[in-house]
């Protein structure tokens, strides 16, 4: 496949920061969408406000809508009642979807509304500054918690399986493979369906957390993640530190 057939190449090269994960991710959602043969003309690409937030919008020549913070699940809710017929995938960053736009994304999955949400987890704020997050883990530095994070963080996989979500999944920007392998199962699930893909941001929360070297942050991504099934995930029995990841059906 040429990668470039589905890039506006007009608003290249991407804002990322050298290094940046959503690369990886943007990379594993189009070869996901051509290995499935889907439709991209009849695909509508939702984002909210954050760097993921760039991941389709503008870069995706195919419909994107780039809305307002925490929202981007709400304007899918709205586009995919409006025309059923719509593939709606939304994407955007963990800032966005769980701590600004989690009461969106919570009764999406209690609604079995038909759209597929990606995560992509930086577990920091990193456009607007390095800002603690919900998903920041405990103990990490960001930018409002300099002595560390007094806080436990959300893990986003069990709660939408708490809400009652049919398809989620959790994969590293570091196993591209299984990342793309989930996306087209999510792409695929008939229902609400969602995949955080864990992604590293350099800039922000690496230089903050003694890893500003991109390669530092795969490596840390690679060992705190262990393969779980969705009961471990709902006992949320993962070993200190650790996270699980794996397909939670
Ligand atoms: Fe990526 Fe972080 Fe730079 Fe944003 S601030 S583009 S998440 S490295």
């Amino acid at each position: 496949m040429d990668i470039g057939e589905y890039l506006r190449q007009e608003v290249m090269p991407t804002p990322f920061c050298k290094g940046c994960g959503h690369g990886i991710l943007m990379h594993a959602i189009l070869v996901a969408i051509d290995e499935l043969g889907i439709d991209f003309g009849n695909m509508l690409f939702v984002s909210g406000i954050g760097c993921a937030a760039w991941i389709p919008s503008p870069h995706f020549a195919a419909d994107t809508l780039h809305t307002t913070h925490g929202r981007p699940i709400a304007f899918a809710t709205g586009a995919k009642l409006f025309n059923p017929e719509l593939d709606v995938v939304v994407i955007s960053g963990d800032g966005d979807l769980v701590s600004i736009g989690g009461n969106h994304l919570i009764h999406a999955v209690r609604r079995d509304l038909d759209v597929t949400v990606i995560m992509a987890n930086n577990r920091v704020y990193g456009m607007t500054g390095g800002q603690l997050a919900s998903t920041t883990p405990h103990d990490r530095i960001t930018a409002t918690t300099p002595g560390g994070n007094p806080e436990r963080d959300f893990d986003t996989c069990r709660l939408v399986l708490a809400c009652g979500a049919g398809y989620a999944a959790r994969y590293s920007v570091a196993e591209p493979v299984n990342l793309r392998r989930v996306i087209k199962n999510a792409l695929q699930h008939k229902g609400f369906s969602f995949v955080e893909a864990m992604t590293i941001c350099p800039t922000q929360y690496g230089r903050m957390n003694k890893m500003p070297v991109p390669s530092q942050m795969i490596e840390e991504l690679k060992s705190l993640c262990i393969s779980g099934t969705r009961a471990q995930v709902m006992a949320g029995d993962a070993p200190e530190g650790k996270v699980y990841v794996g397909e939670f059906i």
